[in-house]
């Protein structure tokens, strides 16, 4: 039977980093090394193809911006309407991972997998992991009952709404926190560990690529002396959302939480998200800042700009009516 084909669409990162030494680890240059260039070091790819690929980016993820972002979602959203393509993987950097993937699930909605993997070694280390984690991609794109967005490293694959970085250095950088992952790649058969995840995060209506200005959403967070100085200014920069990274439960220093209320009562939407690894900000009725739903404090502001955006496409069709 002949294989549908696979996308593989190269935007960067470590994976594709180059360093002067085999033996230097962290002292490289991302986003060195073409896709075909990195696919072409992996002979076993050969046995599992068709593939299309395409270099979508060529950044440290790092810098991740959003007119890359739009490109992106642009190109996944074209492959994935095309009937003969199963799946997509995108080679990315570690740093933003979670962010590209949470946007991803959010405005793609894909019915097919779209699995994102990195690697915490350039390409030229003396054992990169960047090859196997893209052969466990493929693995994961080519498994029937895979879809929505999905990220795989080491050996493991996490949903797109979990996933964090969690280690700077070490291979397994990545956690899915308290849900745990989906399940793992070993030899290239997945072994699944609880059921395939029905991701609903919805903002497809969004007409990405035509977004001309992305609102302002910034991360604040709370601590020992925290103010309300950062939030005073930020609402004089015109910032239109802000995120806060409270305390454990959502707690927030008095002098900041009454910083995030004024800035609030002046229309500036305020979400509040725990700075804790694990857990979630569970509400109490009457809280008078919303909470962010579980979302990590980097998901929770891609979330809050996505709300943004959808709000004023909604006044310019309201305009336009
Ligand atoms: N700074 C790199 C990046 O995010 C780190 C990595 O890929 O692991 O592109």
């Amino acid at each position: 039977m002949k294989l549908h084909n696979l996308v593989i669409l190269g935007t960067g990162g470590t994976i594709a980093g180059q360093a002067l030494s085999a033996s230097d680890n962290i002292g490289y240059t991302a986003a060195q090394v073409g896709i075909d260039q990195l696919l072409a070091a992996i002979p076993a790819l050969a046995e599992r193809g068709p593939f299309i690929t395409e270099q979508v980016a060529q950044i440290d993820s790092k810098d991740m911006s959003f007119a890359v972002w739009a490109q992106l979602a642009a190109r996944v959203n074209h492959f994935l309407a095309r009937d003969e393509v199963q799946g997509i993987v995108i080679t990315h950097g570690s740093d933003t991972l979670e962010e590209t993937a949470y946007f991803l699930q959010a405005v793609c909605r894909p019915a097919k997998p779209v699995v994102l993997t990195c690697a915490m070694r350039p390409a030229t280390a003396l054992a990169p992991d960047g090859p196997q984690n893209i052969l466990d991609a493929v693995a994961v794109a080519r498994y029937h009952g895979a879809r929505g967005v999905v990220a795989v490293c080491a050996g493991t694959i996490h949903n797109a709404l979990d996933v964090q970085k969690m280690h700077s250095y070490k291979l397994d950088a990545f956690s899915s926190g308290d849900a745990g992952p989906i399940g793992y790649v070993e030899e290239g058969s997945l072994r699944l560990v609880r059921n395939w995840p029905v991701v609903q995060v919805e903002y497809a209506s969004l007409a990405i690529e035509n977004i001309a200005i992305w609102p302002r959403v910034e991360i604040i967070m709370n601590y020992v002396g925290a103010s309300d100085a950062l939030v005073q200014a930020l609402v004089d920069q015109g910032v239109r959302g802000l995120v806060v990274a409270a305390t454990g439960n959502g707690t927030l220093h008095h002098a900041l939480q009454a910083g995030l209320l004024k800035a609030q009562a002046a229309g500036v939407r305020v979400v509040r998200s725990t700075r804790c690894v694990d857990g979630r900000v569970l509400p109490l009725p009457g809280d008078a800042i919303a909470d962010s739903k579980g979302l990590s404090p980097v998901k929770a502001r891609v979330a809050l700009m996505l709300d943004l955006l959808a709000e004023d496409a909604q006044v310019v069709a309201s305009r336009q009516a």
